[in-house]
C-alpha cells in the first residue's frame, strides 16, 4: 500500500488551507480553518480507514451491516481529534495562528440525521464498532435535512428547516461509482416458474462514504449514506419547449425521496413518502452488500457465514422479503432456501412496545408500491403458519402488514435493549412468537461511547480519573471500579466536586453569554433533556416545580436547597399536547423566575434546539438526571446512563435500564420513585385514578388548580385547559398517581444535596460504578449472541 510521510499537523492545515481552499492564513474565515482542520484530521482518519478494509478483504473475515433509518451523529472533528489522540498537537496547532481551538471546533454544524435516542445508539455503536476492530458498515440515508431546528416564540415552539449541508461538510465522500436503481410500483409477472417485477418508477440511489474512527485510530469503519438522484436528471424536450418546470420535475421527484427526516418517533403515520425512504435504504443497502459479497466470496449459501445485518428497529423490516425476492426470483433458488439463508443473514432489534409506534403498512399502499413484496410476505407468513399450526395471529391482519411481526419471523435473534423491555417483549407484543420460537428473543442493553460522552465532553473529569487510575478505562470502561478507593480519600473528593464546580461554572457562563439567562452555579443542577413526549413526562416534571414554588412562597425561610431546573428537548410538529408541555414550562419559567421571594432557591429554564452539541455542554454540568417515564414505557434510555457516568446521580422510575444503572450504582446512589411496569397495568384498571390521586395530595391539586385558572398565562387564562382535562381525567401515563412518590423523592435529593460531601461521594460513586454502560460492552454482547462475528485488533 502507498504510504505517505505524516506532515505535522501545524503543516498539514496550511497546506490545506492554501490548496484545498485557497486561503492564505491573513484571508481565512473560521469555515476556513474548520474546514483545513477537519481535512488534516480527516487525512489521518484515511490512512486508518484502508488498513482496516484491507486486512478485512486479507482474512476473509465476516462483516456486520448495521442498517437505520436515523444516525445522530452530531459533530465528528472533536471526535476525530479526541480518537486520534490529537487534542494537544490541534490545540498547540491553531494557536500558532491565533485561532481559538474550542470556536473553530464549534463551528461545524450539527449532522442531525435522526430523532433522539435511537438514531444516536446507532451513533455511538458505529463508534464502538471501530474502537473494538469489528468489520462493520453503517447503512442510512443522506438526508438534506435533519431533524428541524427548534426555536420559542412567546414560550411556543417553532420549527425551521436544518440545513446541516449548508456550510461546508468536510467528512464524507462521494461516491458516483456507485449507484443503484430502486424501483417502485409497476407490476408481477408470472410466468411459470420464474416470477419477475417490473417497476413502474425507478430512483438512483447514490452513496457518501464517511469513515469513522475508533480511539487510538486503530480501526476505522464506513458509515455508507444514500442520496436519491433521477436517471434521467433533466427533460431536454420539455426544456427546448420552454417547459422549465416540468424540465426539472424528474430531479425533484427522485431528491425528496431523501430531503427529509420525519421528524416524529413515536407514533406511526403509514405516509408513501416514508415506505418508499425505508425501502430506499434497505433495497439499496442490500445491493451493495451482495455486490460485496459476491466479489469476495460468490457461493450465495455461505451468506450467513459471512454476512450479519442488524435492523435497527422494522424501519428495514422491508429487507426480509426484499432479500428473499433477490435469492428466489433473480438468482432463482428454491423459495424454502431463499428464506432460509436470509433468516441466517436478518437480526432485528426492537426499540418499543407502544402500539402505536409499532409500524404497520395498509395492504393496499403497500401493494401498490411494492407488488412484488405483498406477495412475499403473504407466502412468508404463510409458510410461517405451516411449520407452526398452533399459531393464532398472522403477520397480514385487518388488511396491514405488520412489520414487527415480518422482522421478527425474518430473523435469527431479536433483541430488546434493557432487561426490564425484553423481559416486557416476551410477555406482551411477541408473546405468542416468543412460546414458538423460545430462544430467538436476547437482551442487549444499550450504552454510550464513553469518547464522546466523558473523555471529550468532560476533559476535567477524564483528566481527573486518568491521573488517578491510568488512561486505560478509555476502552475499557469497567475500569472506573478502580476510583472506588478514592472515594475514601476526601483530598480526593474535593477535586471530583471542583471538576463538577468547573463544569457548572462553565455552563453558567455559557448559557449567560447565549441566552442572557443568569444562573447561579451554587445551585443544584437538575436536568431534563429528551424528546418531549407523555410518556416521559416532563409535565411531571413542571408540576412539581409548580408545587414546590408554591411551598417555598409559604415559607421562604426554611432553609431550601437552592435548584436550577433545565429542560432542552423538542416536540414532533404535530404533537400538540407535547408543545403545550413546552409552552407550560417556558410560560412557568417567566412567573417563577420573577419572584423575588423565590428565585433565590428555584429557577426554571428551557433551552432551545436540544441536539447533540447541547448534550455534550449540559451531561457534564449535571447534579440530577431527571429519568421520571412511566414504567414499562422506556425502552432503555441512553441520556440516563450519559448523566450517571458524568456524576449525576438519577431520580427515576424502575423503567428501562434505570433498573440496571440502580442495580450497578447501588440503591443508596439513586432516588427511586414511582410504581413498577406491574403495578402501572394495575393502577389503570382503577376507576377515576387521577381524581383519586389529586384528592389526596393537596400540593397537586394547588399546582393543577393554578394551571387551569391561568396563573402562568394571564392574557388568555385557559390556555392549558385541555392539559389539565387530561391529567384529571384519562391520565394514561399515571402523572397525578405518581406524583406524591415523586415529590418525596425530591425532597430526600434536597436533602442529600445540602451534605456536599456526601452527595460528591454519591456522585462519585456513579461515575465509577458505570463502566458497565459503555456502548464497547453492548457491541462485544451483539458480537458474541447475535452477529458471531470476530474483532480484527492483534
Ligand atoms: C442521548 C440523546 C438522546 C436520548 O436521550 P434519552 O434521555 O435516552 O431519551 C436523545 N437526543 C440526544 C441529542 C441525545 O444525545
Amino acid at each position: 500500500m502507498l504510504q505517505l510521510s505524516t506532515p505535522s499537523l501545524r503543516d498539514a492545515i496550511l497546506r490545506h488551507l492554501t490548496y484545498s481552499f485557497g486561503k492564505d492564513p491573513e484571508h481565512a474565515i473560521l469555515e476556513d480553518w474548520r474546514m483545513a482542520l477537519s481535512y488534516a484530521v480527516r487525512d489521518r482518519i484515511v490512512d486508518a480507514w484502508f488498513k482496516a478494509t484491507e486486512k478485512t478483504y486479507e482474512t476473509g473475515a465476516k462483516r456486520v451491516y448495521y442498517l437505520s433509518m436515523e444516525f445522530l451523529i452530531g459533530r465528528l472533528l472533536e471526535d476525530g481529534i479526541v480518537n486520534l489522540e490529537l487534542v494537544e498537537e490541534a490545540k498547540a496547532a491553531l494557536s500558532e495562528f491565533d485561532k481559538d481551538y474550542h470556536e473553530v471546533l464549534s463551528d461545524e454544524p450539527d449532522a442531525a440525521l435522526g430523532n433522539g435516542g435511537l438514531g444516536r445508539l446507532a451513533a455511538c455503536f458505529l463508534e464502538s464498532l471501530s474502537t473494538v476492530g469489528c468489520p462493520a458498515h453503517g447503512y442510512g440515508i443522506r438526508y438534506e435535512h435533519g431533524l428541524f431546528r427548534q426555536s420559542f416564540v412567546d414560550g411556543r415552539q417553532v420549527e425551521q428547516p436544518e440545513t446541516w449541508l449548508g456550510q461546508r461538510h468536510a467528512w464524507e465522500f462521494e461516491r458516483p461509482e456507485v449507484r443503484y436503481r430502486i424501483g417502485f410500483g409497476g407490476h408481477v409477472d408470472m410466468r411459470g416458474e420464474t416470477v419477475r417485477w417490473y417497476p413502474g418508477e425507478e430512483v438512483e440511489a447514490e452513496a457518501f462514504d464517511t469513515p469513522v474512527v475508533g480511539f487510538r485510530g486503530r480501526w476505522a469503519n464506513t458509515l455508507r449514506l444514500w442520496s436519491g438522484r433521477a436517471i434521467h436528471p433533466f427533460d431536454l424536450d420539455a426544456f427546448n419547449h420552454g417547459d422549465y418546470a416540468r424540465a426539472a420535475a424528474p430531479e425533484a421527484l427522485a431528491r425528496t425521496i431523501s430531503r427529509v427526516l420525519y421528524p416524529d418517533d413515536t407514533t406511526e403515520q403509514g405516509k408513501e413518502l416514508r415506505l418508499k425512504q425505508e425501502y430506499f435504504l434497505t433495497a439499496a443497502a442490500l445491493r451493495d452488500i451482495l455486490r460485496r459479497f459476491n466479489n469476495q466470496f460468490g457461493d450465495l449459501r455461505k451468506l450467513p457465514d459471512k454476512v450479519a445485518i442488524q435492523l435497527n428497529d422494522t424501519h428495514p423490516a422491508i429487507a426480509g422479503p426484499e432479500l428473499v425476492r433477490i435469492l428466489h426470483d433473480e438468482r432463482g433458488l428454491p423459495f424454502e432456501d431463499a428464506m432460509e439463508i436470509a433468516r441466517g443473514t436478518l437480526s432485528y432489534t426492537n426499540h418499543t412496545l407502544m402500539p402505536e409506534a409499532l409500524e404497520s403498512w395498509g395492504e393496499d399502499l403497500f401493494g401498490r408500491l411494492l407488488p412484488r413484496h405483498l406477495q412475499l410476505v403473504d407466502q412468508i407468513d404463510n409458510a410461517h403458519a405451516t411449520q407452526n399450526p398452533s399459531r393464532t395471529q398472522s403477520m397480514r391482519a385487518d388488511h396491514q402488514v405488520k412489520m414487527g411481526q415480518l422482522s421478527f419471523v425474518m430473523a435469527h435473534h431479536v433483541n430488546g435493549v434493557s432487561a426490564l423491555h425484553t423481559d416486557l417483549m416476551k410477555t406482551t407484543v411477541f408473546s405468542e412468537l416468543h412460546r414458538l420460537h423460545p430462544d430467538r428473543i436476547v437482551n442487549e442493553t444499550n450504552g454510550v461511547t464513553p469518547r464522546r460522552w466523558l473523555l471529550a465532553c468532560n476533559p476535567a473529569l477524564a483528566g481527573l480519573i486518568t491521573d488517578s487510575i491510568g488512561d486505560g478505562w478509555i476502552d475499557d470502561l469497567e475500569q472506573l471500579q478502580k476510583l472506588e478507593p478514592f472515594i475514601e480519600d476526601s483530598g480526593w473528593i474535593d477535586r471530583y466536586w471542583n471538576v463538577k464546580k468547573s463544569n457548572k461554572i462553565e455552563l453558567s457562563n455559557w448559557m449567560g453569554q447565549t441566552y442572557g439567562l443568569h444562573t447561579d452555579p451554587e445551585m443544584l443542577f437538575d436536568i431534563q433533556i429528551k424528546r418531549m413526549h407523555e410518556y416521559k413526562r416532563q409535565h411531571l416534571n413542571i408540576i412539581e416545580a409548580i408545587a414546590h414554588w408554591q411551598e417555598i412562597r409559604e415559607n421562604p425561610d426554611a432553609g431550601w436547597t437552592p435548584r436550577l431546573k433545565l429542560f432542552a428537548g423538542k416536540a414532533a410538529p404535530g404533537y400538540f399536547f407535547a408543545k403545550d408541555i413546552i409552552r407550560l414550562i417556558n410560560d412557568a419559567a417567566v412567573v417563577i423566575n420573577n419572584d423575588p421571594v423565590t428565585n433565590k432557591y428555584l429557577k426554571i429554564a428551557f433551552l432551545p434546539n436540544y441536539n447533540v452539541s447541547l448534550a455534550e455542554r449540559l451531561v457534564p454540568a449535571a447534579d440530577l438526571s431527571e429519568q421520571i417515564s412511566t414504567a414499562g414505557k422506556e425502552a432503555s434510555g441512553t441520556g440516563n446512563m450519559k448523566f450517571a457516568l458524568n456524576g449525576a446521580p438519577t431520580v427515576g422510575t424502575l423503567d428501562g435500564a434505570n433498573v440496571e444503572i440502580r442495580d450497578h450504582v447501588g440503591p443508596e446512589n439513586f432516588f427511586l420513585f414511582g410504581m413498577t411496569a406491574e403495578e402501572v397495568m394495575e393502577r389503570r384498571t382503577v376507576e377515576n385514578h387521577a381524581r383519586r390521586a389529586i384528592d389526596a395530595d393537596p400540593r397537586l391539586a394547588s399546582a393543577l388548580k393554578l394551571i387551569r385558572e391561568g396563573r402562568f398565562s394571564p392574557s388568555e387564562p385557559d390556555r392549558y385547559a385541555g392539559v389539565v382535562d387530561n391529567l384529571e381525567g384519562p391520565d394514561f401515563f399515571l402523572v397525578c398517581s405518581d406524583f406524591t412518590d415523586y415529590w418525596r423523592a425530591q425532597r430526600e435529593v434536597d436533602t442529600a444535596f445540602a451534605d456536599r460531601t456526601g452527595w460528591a461521594r454519591m456522585a462519585a460513586l456513579n461515575t465509577a460504578r458505570s463502566g458497565w454502560f459503555s456502548s464497547d460492552r453492548t457491541i462485544r454482547g451483539y458480537m458474541a449472541d447475535i452477529w458471531k462475528a470476530q474483532s480484527l485488533l492483534p
